[in-house]
């Protein structure tokens, strides 16, 4: 497999140059654990997480989780902080952009989830729960998630993980059983624990993923669910027991070199899916972003007919795919030019996207109606071609 560095260039110094780095080195099976230790004791799991500075809030430091984490970071020095949101010296240091990924890599925020919300939501899942974290250690050029983070968006780990599952399964309970099968879910109520993060590599250095997995297992009218660009082999032993759905994220190897930063490449993520499957996960996947460029729909007809070469019958028969649209934000674009250049080539396209202010004044961008809806509709007609047994539940 091609894992050329993604922006690399020996004629243009500048920030640090983004890397699509090879986490693992194997071709097409989930690696097994070391022997002694989990996945996240790995070499590779220390190239996606390497944790060398901690700010923390002080309850956060006296709670069992955060004590837990801190245990496992021995010598990492710990900064205290007021609150997790926008730490100056992390958040609000322009300084920090050149050093984006970097950030991501060897930087870990514990806090304290204050407010504790469910939040409905009707298309990927029914609900979007409280997440146990908020930032990510990948580094996806198109990511929401920093839009509001301003210089810096490394794992924020919400340490109150009790009341947090405690929340959620009052939630579900008072919601009694799922009467009529949505685009959700047939049977669940669909609970997404990910929002705002991506729960395989949070589960390297934290069970907070394990715990919701866990409390998911005992509420029989709902299921998690959670989307993912990284392969962690430790969930595997989670047991789900048919109650969490993983959802790969797909696009083509093209674009994933140039956008999808420090993820395991998409052919890992599509290899993976059969022994997620095999341990008790539910496996759909999502399509996204579509990003459009000349020959996106040649390269998403190969990527779906990969996908139709190599996942077993078992995985298709239960598999379904959400497929989301490109969105970006100007503010993010702007960080990006500074860390990141050559992936605002595809993303920052303003002839074929229009412009919508937010609430929060922050300029979003999308595709324009007839643009998006022409490429949607191409896009199923591909599927329907090359993996006619992919269900789309919804389409973004
Ligand atoms: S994996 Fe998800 S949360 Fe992490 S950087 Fe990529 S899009 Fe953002």
């Amino acid at each position: 497999m091609d894992r050329t560095p993604a922006g690399s260039s020996p004629e243009t110094p500048g920030p640090e140059t983004p890397v699509q780095q090879s986490l693992f080195d194997w071709a097409d099976a989930v690696p097994a654990a070391p022997p002694g230790g989990g996945f996240r004791d790995s070499p590779e799991a220390k190239r996606m997480l390497d944790v060398r500075e901690v700010y923390a809030e002080p309850a956060a430091l006296a709670s069992p989780r955060g004590r837990q984490i801190l245990a496992r970071l021995p010598g990492v020095p710990v900064t205290e902080v007021a609150g997790h949101w926008r730490i100056p010296s992390l958040h609000g240091n322009d300084g920090n952009v050149a050093r984006w990924a970097r950030v991501k890599t060897e930087t870990l925020v514990l806090g304290v989830k204050q407010t504790l919300t469910t939040r409905p939501n009707g298309r990927s899942a029914d609900w979007i729960a409280p997440g146990a974290s908020n930032g990510c250690a990948m580094a996806c050029a198109y990511c929401y998630v920093p839009r509001r983070k301003g210089y810096a968006n490394p794992i924020t780990l919400f340490t109150n993980i009790e009341a947090i599952v405690a929340h959620v399964g009052r939630h579900v309970r008072a919601q009694g059983p799922k009467r009529e099968p949505n685009q959700c879910d047939a049977q669940a109520w669909v609970y997404d624990i990910g929002e705002n993060g991506d729960c395989s590599v949070d589960a390297l250095v934290s069970d907070n993923t394990a715990d919701l997995v866990a409390a998911f297992r005992r509420l029989p009218t709902a299921k998690a669910s959670f989307a993912t660009k990284f392969v962690n082999p430790d969930l595997l032993a989670l047991d789900p027991q048919g109650r969490t759905r993983v959802r790969f994220s797909v696009m083509p190897g093209a674009d994933s070199r140039l956008l999808d930063i420090r993820t395991s490449p998409v052919a890992d993520r599509i290899a993976a899916a059969a022994d997620f499957l095999d341990a008790g996960y539910e496996v759909h996947f999502n399509l996204s972003p579509v990003v459009l460029r000349p020959g996106w729909q040649r390269d998403w007809a190969e990527l779906l007919g990969h996908m139709d070469d190599v996942l077993p019958a078992r995985v298709k028969e239960q598999a379904a795919a959400e497929i989301i649209m490109l969105t970006h934000n100007q503010q993010l674009h702007e960080v990006n030019l500074g860390w990141h250049p050559r992936a605002e080539d595809l993303l920052w396209q303003p002839a074929a996207q229009e412009t919508k202010r937010s609430e929060n004044g922050a300029v979003n961008v999308r595709y324009a109606r007839e643009v998006k809806r022409d490429a949607l509709l191409r896009l199923r007609e591909l599927i329907e071609v090359h993996a006619p047994w992919l269900r789309v539940r919804y389409a973004f």
